[in-house]
């Protein structure tokens, strides 16, 4: 067993509540677990119900996890009750001149040249520097077509690292990022950042598609002068083009699977497989044997494939 021992702190697993969790999400989810029990932090749970939220699946997220005998530490953190923490984070960093308003729409970002040496898809700034005369007019475009400005992070484009305990440094730029969105929904970078800390969560796993954002989360936790967590992130589960899982796959979620038979026997010992971690020691039945059984040093960093049964 491997991990600092951690007396107070917590781990999370955050899923959207947007369907059922696929076998991918189910195995980060379940090494998030894992990860909090080896090294004696809590295991929390947040649902991450601003987006794309679908009735009952927040639910139903949990009951697959009790079925696999996982149960937070915690009443699970519900993001739609905590719209005044996100609002009074904006507020300190507005406080210190760091938000701007941004008018821009998708395509007026895509068709603007892009800055020196920024990566594409990284904010070009163009509402960066606007006097007071040209916001007013733009708000005013804005208001007329029932929209709002997003808010901005001011960055200036800058390179921030961090220390990952699987994939070593991650560096990436931090451009301008959305504080919240021109539909008014807080977003994504900024909720993580304040419910993360809110939480005590001082380390983070979850999939590596979301180890680029790691850099800015923890430069927005700088700036909102939060301790900084460490971080896990795991490789992620691909169908067999090479592409996230998802839906269309075929039977991906576990009450599918659970319906063409599988026991939760069966879902372990495909986490044993998945995770390179057959072969060692005898066969993981239950949660407690991925517990005693994983080795995060040994952990391999590329994805996995899953083929879904057919069904009868
Ligand atoms: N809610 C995000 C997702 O389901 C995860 C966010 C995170 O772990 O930081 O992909």
């Amino acid at each position: 067993m491997t991990g600092t021992h951690s007396v107070g702190g917590a781990g999370r697993f955050a899923p959207s509540p947007s369907g059922d969790l696929h076998i991918g999400n189910i195995r980060t989810g379940l090494l998030s677990y894992v990860r909090a029990r080896q090294t004696g932090r809590r295991f929390l749970w947040r649902v991450e119900d601003l987006d794309r939220v679908k009735t009952g699946a927040a639910d139903s997220q949990l009951e697959v996890f009790a079925d696999l005998g996982v149960v937070p530490d915690e009443r699970p953190l519900v993001q739609s009750a905590r719209t005044a923490e996100y609002s009074d984070a904006i507020a300190r960093l507005a406080a210190d001149g760091l938000v701007y308003e941004c008018y821009c729409s998708r395509k007026d970002i895509a068709q603007a040249p892009s800055a020196p040496h920024a990566p594409p898809g990284a904010y070009p700034g163009t509402c960066r520097s606007l006097g007071e005369g040209e916001r007013e007019s733009a708000r005013r475009r804005l208001e007329a077509n029932n929209r709002q400005p997003a808010l901005r992070l001011r960055t200036d484009n800058r390179e921030h690292s961090i220390t990952d305990v699987l994939l070593g440094r991650v560096e990436a730029l931090v451009d301008d990022l959305v504080l919240r969105r021109g539909d008014g929904v807080y977003a994504y970078n900024l909720t993580v950042v304040v419910d993360d800390a809110a939480s005590g969560i001082d380390e983070i796993l979850r999939g590596d598609d979301l180890a680029s954002s790691a850099p800015r989360q923890a430069y927005l936790a700088q700036l909102l002068g939060l301790s900084a967590p460490g971080w896990v992130h795991v490789p992620l589960v691909l169908n067999d083009s090479g592409q996230r899982l998802a839906k269309r796959d075929g039977a991906v979620t576990y009450q599918q699977l659970r319906s063409l038979g599988w026991s939760v026997e069966d879902v372990f010992a495909w986490m044993q497989q998945s995770l390179g971690f057959d072969g060692i020691g005898s066969r993981w039945r239950c949660v407690d044997d991925m517990i005693r059984s994983v080795d995060f040093t040994g952990m391999p960093t590329a994805p996995t494939v899953f083929v879904p049964p057919v069904g009868a």
